[in-house]
């Protein structure tokens, strides 16, 4: 059993600069696994199905959780977003270590399931500098901008539930910190 890869559990409001961290993170460590999610939302430009998601219908979404093929799932930004659980299972019974970019309410799912799973939030250094950061993307409408805020709002007061968190004012800083929170489960 003790050689079963661990679960990371990594969320922080879009704009936190999660992202950037976790590609460090596994330039770093690159035997990980980064679970795929899978979600209903359009791809923005540059994504690629299957590699930063499985972009999937409605539809397709119910029938999976039909299925019960998602360890987790959430509602997000109007969108749905699941961790499929079979290359997790998969995964972590080979020794490797996974990690999910996942929201709190999937976070908290998987923590339910999983409480040897270690989570960790990522934050951004203010709100000032979130909001500035989902601007500065310009991937965005007005509106979404405005939802994505007031969501981020709501998942920072679930920070203090988590077992790290990070503060990502400088994404190698951020990236070293959760290397070593890595290393050290
Ligand atoms: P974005 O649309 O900006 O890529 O992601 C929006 C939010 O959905 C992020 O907070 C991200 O962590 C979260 N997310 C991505 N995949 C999943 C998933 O499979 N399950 C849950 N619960 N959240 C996810």
């Amino acid at each position: 059993m003790s050689d079963r890869g661990h679960v990371f559990i990594v969320s922080g409001p879009s704009g936190s600069g999660k992202s950037t961290v976790l590609k460090e993170v596994f330039k770093a460590r690159p035997g990980m696994y980064f679970s795929v999610s899978a979600t209903t939302r359009s791809p923005r430009p540059g994504e690629t199905d299957g590699v930063e998601y499985f972009f999937i219908t409605e539809e397709r979404f119910d029938s999976m959780v039909e299925a019960d093929e998602f360890l987790e799932h959430a509602r997000y930004a109007r969108c749905s977003y699941g961790t499929p659980r079979a290359p997790v299972e998969e995964k972590l019974d080979e020794g490797v270590d996974v990690v999910m970019d996942i929201e709190v309410q999937g976070a908290r799912q998987v923590k339910a399931r999983m409480p040897e799973a270690v989570s960790v939030f990522i934050a951004p250094p203010s709100l000032e500098e979130l909001e500035r950061r989902l601007r500065g993307r310009g991937t965005d409408s007005e509106e979404k901008i405005a939802l994505r805020l007031e969501t981020a709002k709501a998942e920072l007061r679930e920070a203090e539930k988590y077992d790290h968190v990070v503060v990502n004012d400088d994404y190698l800083r951020a990236a070293g910190e959760l290397l070593n929170i890595i290393k050290s489960a």
